[in-house]
């Protein structure tokens, strides 16, 4: 069975995150969505919380799961004998970053652990979680961007909702 993990904060969850998810369902025989709790980034939502919206998100895939981590990927990746990472690619600003870390993966894991890089969907190129805070934080339109309780989340913790 070929099983794949695809890391990253999903503070939130994007519409470019579930593209690459789904596309990745259609590929591997399961898919496990792993939500990291030790980014050098400070996340808007806590842990449980962007686990939550992830699997509300997808609901509908049967072969996807959501889990959390901390630690190194690779440990995880030991842990639960996956060998395959997936990582999106928006633009060649993401290529430079991704390379080292999936090289760096690749030694650390000796050879145990590879990287498929899967390239956005054009209309969600531009999409990223920093720019979809910066929207909701002005009480901005993020439809587009995010399922919509995903936006009722982000626009609650801003205090434009109820
Ligand atoms: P990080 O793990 O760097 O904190 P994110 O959680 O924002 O990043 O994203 C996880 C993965 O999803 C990364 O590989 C990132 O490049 C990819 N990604 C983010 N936004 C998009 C998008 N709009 N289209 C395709 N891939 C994306």
């Amino acid at each position: 069975m070929k099983v794949a993990v695809y890391p990253g904060s999903f503070d939130p969850v994007t519409y470019g995150h579930l593209d690459i998810i789904k596309r990745a369902s259609q590929m591997f025989d399961k898919v496990i969505v792993a939500v990291m709790c030790n980014s050098a980034k400070t996340p808007l939502f806590t842990l449980d919380e962007r686990v939550k919206m992830i699997r509300e998100s997808v609901s509908g895939l049967n072969n996807v799961y959501v889990e959390s981590f901390s630690g190194l990927l690779i440990d995880y990746c030991k842990k639960e004998n996956i060998h395959i990472v997936i990582r999106g690619l928006r633009a060649i600003t993401d290529f430079e970053y991704e390379l080292q870390i999936a090289q760096t993966n690749k030694e650390l894991s000796h050879n145990e652990v590879d990287t498929v890089f899967l390239t956005t969907s054009l209309q969600y190129s531009y999409l990223s979680s920093s720019v979809v805070k910066e929207v909701a934080s002005y009480n901005g339109d993020i439809t587009p961007c995010v399922p919509d309780f995903v936006a009722d989340t982000l626009y609650k913790k801003y205090g434009f909702r109820k």
